[in-house]
């Protein structure tokens, strides 16, 4: 039972249908954030005391950082989520895929946890909440690790059919989620076979799998994870909330805009999370073109009276 448990803050009950992860599964999330991990560590030396970095690595991995990066934010966040605006076919399907080069989780099961995540947002039942061992100093840094990445080793994981009845209906994702696996293979390799084309070497091979995908997958899970534990710890608090979310306006630019999650956790369906001024949000600009070129529409933009609603003065 966690201090959480204890609580006397009403909240939605605590949900116990969890399923549960096999031993595969738990080895391939131990390969996928320790490897990364591993190559943030001796990138460093690799860059400066060898000289292991060419500008096609840099161009390959911040174009995969990018694609990937937005597919988590507009795609798996924004609209597969929450549905802050809706999408024609193949604007779907392609945000499906850049989402599933994050390498996080597939569709299903992100969409899923996420769901769960604002459900019981920072009260027992949330899969990952920094304040699930109470507040004080250890019981906190304990908490933002397990909110960071230890939640991940669970041994179970949250009900697809309870948490996104919707998109097991939907057999594009149904789909997407059947060929996680690939996508996964193929957002692992292909950085390293462009590095090898551009350059016509095996070594530019090896650098580009080394940058475009260790590197750039574990920088990219690390700002993803830093939402889950920075952002409901420290910060601003501007809007009205249940839970402890709040903005934090230095991972604006990596976060694409989700680090102002405070507002997102005031009102969840809004497409724009950086809704004051000098917020900047990326995703949010994204999303503006892609209704612009006509691929979206009904977008949930913030209006004045909303903000102000829920606005903290
Ligand atoms: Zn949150
Ligand atoms: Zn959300």
């Amino acid at each position: 039972m966690t201090v959480l448990a204890e609580r006397s803050t009403p909240g939605p009950k605590p949900d116990f249908e969890p399923e549960p992860r096999t031993k595969a599964e738990l080895l391939t999330f131990a390969l996928v954030v320790g490897l990364p991990l591993i190559a943030i560590a001796v990138a460093v030396p690799v860059a400066w005391g060898w000289g292991l970095i060419g500008w096609s690595d840099v161009v390959i991995a911040a174009v995969f950082y990018v694609v990937s990066g937005l597919g988590v934010t507009v795609g798996l966040h924004r609209y597969f989520t929450h549905g802050s605006f809706k999408a024609k076919r193949p604007l779907k399907i392609a945000m499906g895929i850049a989402g599933s080069l994050s390498l996080e989780m597939s569709v299903l099961d992100w969409v899923a946890t996420h769901r769960k995540h604002h459900k019981f947002s920072d009260k027992e039942g949330d899969p990952h909440s920094p304040w699930r061992f109470g507040p004080g100093f250890k019981a906190m840094s304990k908490g933002l690790l397990y909110a960071h990445m230890g939640w991940l080793f669970d041994a179970e994981r949250v009900n697809r059919e309870k948490y996104a009845p919707d998109l097991v209906r939907d057999p594009d994702v149904m789909k997407l989620h059947r060929w996680f696996g690939a996508l996964a293979l193929t957002s692992i390799l292909l950085p390293g076979v462009i590095g090898g084309l551009v350059t016509w070497s095996w070594q530019g091979a090896l650098t580009a799998l080394f940058w475009g995908s260790l590197v750039r997958i574990g920088l990219l899970h690390h700002v993803t994870w830093s939402i889950n534990s920075i952002c409901h710890v420290f910060g601003e608090e501007d809007f009205q909330v249940r839970d402890k979310s709040r903005n934090v306006w230095w991972l604006a630019i990596p976060s694409f805009g989700e680090s102002w999650h405070n507002l997102h956790h005031s009102d969840p369906t809004c497409a724009r999370h950086g809704a004051l001024k000098g917020q900047i949000d990326l995703s949010a600009g994204l999303i503006r073109i892609f209704e612009r070129l006509g691929w979206a529409h009904d977008v949930r933009w913030p209006t004045a009276e909303r903000l102000a609603a829920k606005r903290i003065s």
